[in-house]
């Protein structure tokens, strides 16, 4: 028999920015227990302590800030400022800083590459992005999220029933078929100057979002938004349990017994975690009835490095740079692991709310789970140190010698903060041509908020995960109470 104290109105599993964005609106409707696996609330979106350093875990800021604003003034969190940030290709003689709109990026891609119609290729990444940013499929229909109707909630803002144009062909070949450059097409399709499988949908908000509309970062830092979240909710009819990791969920006639070291029982449940997780601890007959969900595939993860250095000199005046180790003439490291792929360096000391008095770059590189399993610990921690070294020094030849590593953080790391299979970090693989919204399960009372909570980040990784946890929230005590 479960005691009342172990009984809710709604539990949600996890406290990412999803998660509490749901708890929030819960939170007046019922009580609320939340439950999560780390010592901390705030899941990938906060930040660790290495000696004199505070780190941030995941994000590096979000797109879409009036978006994010408007669910703020939902949330009665009140809006934000945030600074825009500046991204820069640094691809041996292909370097330029990323514009600010589509008009102005047509101009340095047809300077780059003036035997190529490059007008064309960003007419059409323009054209797109217009007419798939903010849409999503739900139950069936295409919809699209009206900013402004945001701030009076998910469900209220969403209009249903527009013409669906198919987005899912690949970039690549859609490129193709009218530019022969291969770094034109790689550039054009993923940003970057690698093959890709990104639809051309995808692409094209990607675009988007570095370019016309842009990546920003919070005043508060983004750790500073999970504390106001926090704090929102509050402790009127609302508990949160830190170092309890859910291990089983069963559906009984009336609602579901979520298993940790002992069972809490809800009506409703809302769920922060990876859905594959999910997935293996829900009993069999969720299990049936979740299993179309479960056949996407995951987006890659990534190795990164924090390092610092008192005397370093970049060569670059943006927040971040994009570099191409085997595109730069300068670069002889053809030996190193990582010299055909490509490394972000975010210079973060250059973030308005970070001050450290000293240069803290971090490295991240796209690499796969697989190159981290590891037999031992020990085995583990060898490949870790032998790696982070080995990314320092593919990026030595641009922003030199004299950095420190801190820490680093494998596929292995993000799968443990996160919980995300494979340590995926940006969601589902984008091949899809528009996302599709996977907030309502077949399972009745059981929502996903977060990241995987659409089959792409429609609007951004944290936008679209604070998006899910609202709309989970309002769908959870729709039926009844709203
Ligand atoms: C390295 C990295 C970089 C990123 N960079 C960006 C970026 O620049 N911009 C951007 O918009 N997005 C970025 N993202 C994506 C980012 O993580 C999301 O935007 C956002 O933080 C996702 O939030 P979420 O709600 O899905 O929850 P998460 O942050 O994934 O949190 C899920 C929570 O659930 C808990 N949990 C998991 N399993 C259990 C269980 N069984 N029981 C109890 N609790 C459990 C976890 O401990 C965690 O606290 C990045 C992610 C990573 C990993």
């Amino acid at each position: 028999m479960l005691q009342n104290s172990n009984t809710a109105d709604y539990i949600v599993i996890g406290s990412g920015v999803g998660g509490l964005s749901s708890a929030c609106i819960l939170k007046d409707y019922g009580k609320v227990l939340m439950l999560e696996k780390l010592h901390r609330y705030g899941g990938t979106s906060y930040t660790f302590r290495r000696g004199e350093f505070e780190l941030p875990a995941g994000p590096l800021g979000f797109s879409y800030p009036d978006y994010v604003n408007s669910m703020f003034e939902r949330l009665n969190i009140g809006r934000m400022v945030f600074r825009r940030k500046s991204y820069q290709i640094i691809a041996g003689k292909i370097n330029f800083v990323i514009p600010d709109s589509f008009e102005k990026l047509s101009k340095i891609l047809e300077r780059i590459f003036p035997e190529e119609n490059m007008e064309k290729a960003v007419n059409e990444l323009k054209k797109v992005s217009s007419e798939v940013k903010g849409k999503f499929v739900w139950r069936e229909k295409l919809c699209r999220v009206n900013e402004q109707r945001l701030k009076n909630g998910a469900l209220k803002s969403i209009s249903c029933d527009m013409d669906m144009v198919d987005y899912s062909v690949s970039a690549q070949e859609y490129f193709s078929s009218f530019l022969r450059d291969e770094n034109a097409v790689n550039l054009v399709s993923s940003l970057g100057f690698k093959k890709s499988e990104q639809s051309l949908g995808a692409a094209s908000i990607m675009w988007d979002i570095f370019c016309e509309s842009g990546i920003w970062y919070p005043e508060i830092g983004i750790k500073g938004i999970m504390d106001s979240l926090f704090k929102k909710i509050g402790s009127k009819g609302f508990s949160f349990v830190k170092n309890m990791e859910v291990k089983k969920i069963r559906q009984e006639e009336d609602g579901f017994v979520v298993s940790c070291e002992r069972d809490y029982f809800s009506r409703k449940v809302v769920s922060n975690i990876d859905p594959a997780f999910l997935f293996e601890i829900v009993d069999a007959d969720m299990r049936k009835k979740l299993e179309p969900l479960y056949n996407k595939t995951h987006g890659a993860s990534v190795l990164t490095v924090y390092a610092f250095s008192d005397n370093a000199a970049i060569p670059f005046e943006s927040t971040h740079g994009l570099y191409y180790p085997f595109m730069d003439e300068k670069n002889e490291a053809d030996d190193n692991r990582f010299y055909y792929r490509e490394v972000e360096i975010t210079v973060l000391n250059r973030l308005e709310s970070v001050r450290y008095g000293r240069d803290v770059v971090i490295l991240r590189i796209p690499v796969s789970y697989e190159e981290f399993v590891c037999k031992t610990k020990e085995e583990y921690y060898q490949l870790k140190s032998e790696l982070s070294k080995e990314l320092l020094e593919v990026v030595a030849p641009l922003i030199g010698e004299r950095f420190t590593i801190l820490d680093c953080a494998t596929p292995l790391t993000y799968e443990w903060w996160g919980g995300r299979y494979s340590g995926s970090v940006a969601g589902l693989r984008w091949d899809d041509g528009y996302a599709e919204c996977l907030v309502e399960t077949p399972v009745e009372n059981l929502y996903l908020a977060g990241i995987y909570a659409f089959s792409i980040p429609f609007i951004g990784g944290f936008p679209s995960s604070l998006f899910s946890g609202i709309l989970a929230g309002e769908l959870a005590v729709d039926e009844n109470e709203s």
